[in-house]
C-alpha cells in the first residue's frame, strides 16, 4: 500500500474498523515520509490459493454466513456492551469462522491478530490442528465406533 500523496511505500496504519458484516475493514493510514493521513478500505477476499497455483473462491453456502452473522451477534450480545471494538467484532468473528474453513479463519486472523511473522501462523495452525483433533475426538466418542476398523489394546 503506497501513500496516494508522495507514494512513498512505508504507511503506518493508526485505526482498523470493521464493517458490520465483517467483509471489509477500513483502516486509517499514515504516511511515514510526508505524513500525510488517508483512508483505505480492504475488502475481504475469500479465495483460496491451491497448492497447484490456481485460486478457487472460498466457496461459503448463504445458511453457512447467516449463521456466523447470527453467532458473532449472539456472542456480542451476550458480552452486555453497546459498543464494540473493531477488535471485538473481529475475534467474535473468529470462532465461528473457524468452524467453517480453515483457510479463511487464518486469514482472518492473520488480520485481526495483526500477525507479524511466519511464527504467528504456525503457532495458530497448531492451535487449530488441536481444535480439530479434539473435534474429531469428540465425534467419534458420540457415535458408534463401527467407522474405525483399529484393533483394541
Ligand atoms: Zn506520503
Amino acid at each position: 500500500m503506497h501513500c496516494p500523496f508522495c507514494r512513498h511505500n512505508d504507511t503506518k496504519v493508526l485505526d482498523s474498523r470493521v464493517a458490520e458484516d465483517g467483509s471489509s475493514i477500513r483502516r486509517r493510514r499514515c504516511c511515514q515520509a510526508c505524513e500525510q493521513r488517508f483512508t483505505t478500505l480492504e475488502l475481504m477476499q475469500l479465495t483460496v490459493v491451491k497448492r497447484s497455483g490456481a485460486t478457487e473462491a472460498f466457496e461459503v453456502s448463504e445458511d453457512d454466513l447467516a449463521r456466523l452473522g447470527q453467532q458473532v451477534e449472539d456472542a456480542l450480545r451476550g458480552s452486555g456492551q453497546a459498543e464494540f471494538p473493531a477488535h471485538e467484532v473481529g475475534m467474535a468473528i473468529l470462532a465461528p469462522l473457524r468452524e467453517l474453513d480453515d483457510v479463511a479463519f487464518l486469514r482472518f486472523a492473520s488480520v485481526y491478530k495483526q500477525y507479524e511473522s511466519a511464527d504467528d501462523f504456525e503457532i495458530e495452525i497448531e492451535s487449530l490442528r488441536k481444535h480439530r483433533a479434539e473435534q474429531l475426538a469428540d465425534l467419534l466418542d458420540g457415535e458408534s465406533h463401527d467407522l474405525t476398523s483399529a484393533p483394541s489394546g
